[in-house]
């Protein structure tokens, strides 16, 4: 028999810059994989010898196309969509679709690295995927973008399907995108089936959809803070973004009795000391998802604090849960997270924390819940309205939270099992690689060389 293969981290994260350069995002999503998955593959060598690292880092599928489409006043534009189909040991491709000028080949393949293990993780029947455009939503009129989105599905709906691969929304892709999106699928396809996730409640959507993942993160970080005693009601809690997952990490925050004092978007954030009641939530929802205005103009209704081009991490307090993008918090920020007191870091955005942050975080022993297992919520709700449209029933909304719950709980358990340290401290990092990494491994050495 041959030997075992040694993993040399660094060597591997060597050979994986040099085939996928200029791609520092997915650098870092494998390299944080690779270092907790280590220790765990020289225990179970029959992961090495199938080379099922070097699998799973290389997408299955990868679709790269023009999408032309005619702005308001008649002139042609042109923008870059993208399809990783990651991995599809244990379900279809699922994850969601990202627009945003960012948007590129690295940051999706970071992204669906990451929904790989997500998906794996909420022991729902998914596999990882994600897709989107640099097209920049904001400042579009409705019509622009339903000419966007028309021409995107146009090229993309060949490669999708309710079984094959079933992308949802991210950033800049909420219920408006979806519609426009399912209605062109639909029209070309000429078949209503469950294809895209995060649907209309009257046209295949699930309840609590829109909620789950902001629900589910507060979920997954009450949670971790059970393993300590505490709780959510009277911590004082920091929220960026205000987008789909800040707004409804917001509501189940006031919900338990918690105080947001921040919310942010690319411009700055705002800082309301006295907390965002649930009737500054409702103009928050009414900024952002109908006049699609900036945060700065809460401040200005609510006469506090506003401040240009900065993120909320300075004001001090107990609980931080980022959910606006990816590298939000730096290691100076996690320090002065740490300093103010912060116990709890719970990520409802993907990999919003750098490198150099989250060994700060396990360095200081306070909770932290990682993307890839605390914002689980939301692919989980999509993965619950995969089988409502496939047995085409609605479940109530006390059903979907219910079992929202479940999962998340399920989730943090996993977490547990694979991150418990011989001191008791659980690093949820390593908990949430190993625990997702092992079910599709295992799925894909039981369907041989795929
Ligand atoms: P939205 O588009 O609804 O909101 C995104 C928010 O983040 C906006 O406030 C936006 O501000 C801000 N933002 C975006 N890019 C940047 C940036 N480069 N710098 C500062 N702020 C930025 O997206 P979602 O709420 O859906 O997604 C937020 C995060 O959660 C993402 O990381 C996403 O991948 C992750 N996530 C989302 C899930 C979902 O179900 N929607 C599921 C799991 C994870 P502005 O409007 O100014 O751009």
């Amino acid at each position: 028999m041959a030997p075992t293969p040694f993993l040399n981290a660094d060597n591997f994260i060597a050979e994986l810059k040099a085939k996928n350069p200029a791609e520092p995002e997915y650098h870092q999503a494998v390299h944080e994989v690779i270092m907790s998955l280590a220790g765990f593959l020289e225990e179970h060598p029959k992961y090495q010898n199938a080379a099922i690292l070097e699998r799973i880092c290389e997408p299955e599928r990868i679709i790269i196309f023009r999408i032309p489409w005619m702005n308001d006043r008649g002139e042609m534009k042109v923008n870059r969509g993208f399809r990783i189909e990651m991995n599809s040991a244990i379900g279809p491709y699922k994850g969601g679709l990202r627009f945003h000028p960012t948007v590129n080949l690295g940051i999706l393949k970071f992204l669906a690295f990451e929904q790989v293990f997500k998906n794996s993780l909420t022991t729902l029947p998914m596999g990882g995927g994600k897709g989107g455009s640099d097209f920049d939503p904001k400042g579009k009129s409705d019509n622009e973008v339903m000419r966007f989105c028309q021409s995107f599905m146009t090229e993309l709906y060949r490669h999708i399907g309710h079984n094959t691969d079933v992308p949802a929304g991210d950033i800049g892709v909420g219920g408006r995108e979806i519609g426009f999106l399912f209605g062109q699928y639909k029209r070309i396809v000429n078949e209503f089936t469950g294809v895209l996730t995060g649907k209309g409640l009257n046209w295949g959507g699930s309840l609590i959809r829109p909620e789950a993942t902001g629900y589910g993160n507060v979920y997954f970080a009450q949670e971790m803070l059970k393993t300590r005693n505490e709780s959510i009601k009277d911590k004082r809690v920091l929220v960026s973004g205000s987008g789909n997952v800040a707004q409804y990490t917001v509501e189940k925050v006031i919900e338990l009795g918690g105080k947001v004092i921040t919310l942010s978007d690319s411009s700055g954030y705002i800082y309301d000391p006295a907390g965002i009641n649930k009737e500054k939530l409702k103009y928050v929802l009414y900024l952002k998802n109908i006049k699609r205005g900036r945060i700065r103009e809460y401040a200005d209704k609510y006469g506090v604090k506003y401040e240009e081009g900065m993120r909320p991490w300075s004001e001090k307090a107990d609980i931080a849960l980022p959910s606006a993008t990816q590298n939000e918090i730096d290691e100076e920020d996690a320090r002065t997270l740490i300093n103010n007191g912060c116990i709890c870091v719970s990520e409802g955005a993907n990999m919003p924390s750098t490198p150099d942050a989250i060994q700060l975080y396990l360095d200081h022993e306070i909770l932290f819940g990682p993307g890839k297992a605390a914002n689980a919520g939301g692919v989980a709700v999509s993965g619950l309205e995969m089988t409502q449209n496939s047995m085409r029933l609605n479940w109530t909304r006390e059903e979907v939270d219910n079992r929202l719950q479940m999962i998340m709980h399920s989730i943090h358990k996993t977490c547990i099992k694979y991150g418990k340290k011989d001191n008791g401290y659980v690093n949820y990092v390593d908990g949430a690689n190993i625990g997702g990494f092992v079910k599709v491994a295992d799925a894909m050495l039981a369907q041989g060389a795929v």
